[in-house]
């Protein structure tokens, strides 16, 4: 299937009237003909319309159309990231199990596995991961999930999928990807031998800065699984109305994505001339040191990118962030606009190497007003130089 096939039509049948746009099935229950249909759907809820804190028609259109773009057999929306992230791996967990996770994963994965899961007696060893090796040192007798992150949303470091799959499946290890950064659009991990992806939603998928979501992908084997334990039990599931604001970003989904590339590479254009910038962190960038596994398991980049300043005095940093006009202030990423986010604001820690690192949105903004605006916040930067 074409992608512009999956985003525009695919999923979509059997509704009332034809309509363009899929309905929003704003109701909590559904009802039905008699007892015998009624006990059904009782017994397999996973397959049948019983209650939205399981299936929701509008919901399963977006789950349809994710499963596709990923090349897998199934998926299912969550109420956040953070919540496919936990379902997807806790599915497979128990006390006494190991993890190997990427150490410069999001930062709500961290805490889940080295803080949430500690309780429940479930143990970590965190990973530099550019070398797969450094998961099959990890491995232990005991090590029953990966969990992977590629590439990582701050400094931009990959992990070879193949590589690390293949070892995973010959130990019997499920192996859990976070592939928010590149999208369906630009990468599919489960052709490549990973077990689950996920993502936050609320990045490109959503897109308009509108909604808090996430999905997790894989086989209809592991979803129904994850389904009947963590889904129904932690209950974090999406409501009818964030799942159609999914839907109206996926339409646009892969146009979106090759904007927010095509503006960050002329960004990044400009940000290699400019003398403070020491170091720019973005996987299709020709000087990234894994700039050919980028190119060998994902088709192009998104719109997140960090820079490293030459600085000598937090109040550089400060004076950057405040002069720009279109990039904003801002956490998170994956709208139409594009964001700034010096990590020096994550904590009170002072001009540490880590500080000197802006994480930028790249937007869907005209380029060269994005330029301007970076070339504004690098002069308010030199005003300020001690
Ligand atoms: C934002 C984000 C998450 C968390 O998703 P939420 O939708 O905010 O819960 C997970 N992973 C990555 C890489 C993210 O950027």
């Amino acid at each position: 299937m074409n992608i512009t096939q999956i985003l525009h039509s695919y999923g979509e049948d059997g509704f009332s009237y034809s309509p363009v746009s899929v309905p929003i099935y704003e109701t909590s229950i559904f009802s039905f003909k008699n007892f015998e249909e009624f006990q059904n759907s009782l017994l397999n809820e996973f397959e049948s319309h019983l209650y939205t804190r399981g299936k929701n028609p509008t919901a399963e259109v977006v789950e349809k159309k994710i499963a596709a773009l990923e090349k897998a057999e199934d998926a299912k929306l969550f109420a956040s990231g953070v919540a496919a992230i936990s379902a997807a791996t806790m599915a497979f967990l128990k006390s006494g199990d190991h993890v190997v996770c990427v150490k410069d994963a999001y930062g709500w994965t961290l805490r889940l596995f080295s803080q949430y899961l500690k309780r429940f007696g479930v143990e970590v060893t965190f990973v530099e991961g550019i070398d797969p090796g450094d998961f099959i040192k990890a491995t232990r007798k005991n090590t029953k999930l990966f969990f992977l992150e590629s590439p990582t949303t701050f400094t931009f470091q990959l992990q070879d999928l193949s590589a690390i799959a293949k070892f995973a499946k010959e130990n019997k290890i499920k192996t859990v990807i976070d592939n928010t950064w590149a999208t369906p659009v630009f990468q599919n991990p489960i052709p490549l031998g990973i077990d689950l992806v996920v993502h936050s939603a609320s990045k490109y998928i959503g897109g308009h800065s509108d909604v808090v979501a996430g999905v997790v992908v894989g086989s209809r084997e592991d979803i129904r699984h994850i389904f009947n334990t963590e889904f129904m039990n932690i209950g974090a599931t999406i409501g009818p109305f964030e799942a159609w604001l999914l839907l109206r970003g996926l339409r646009t989904l892969h146009i979106r994505m090759q904007r927010h590339m095509e503006n960050t590479l002329k960004v990044i254009e400009y940000l290699q001339t400019v003398p403070e910038v020491s170091e720019i962190y973005y996987p299709f960038y020709a000087k990234h040191q894994q700039y050919e596994l980028a190119k060998k398991q994902m088709k192009g980049g998104s719109g997140l990118l960090s820079i490293k300043l030459k600085v000598n005095s937090l109040e550089e940093i400060i004076a950057f962030t405040n002069a720009f006009r279109v990039f904003r202030i801002a956490v998170s990423w994956g709208g139409y606009e594009s964001l700034v986010m010096p990590h020096a604001a994550t904590n009170r820690d002072g001009l540490t190497e880590r500080n000197k690192i802006v994480r930028l949105h790249i937007g869907l903004e005209d380029p060269n007003l994005l330029i301007d605006d970076l070339e504004r916040a690098f002069q308010a930067m030199r005003k300020v130089r001690p």
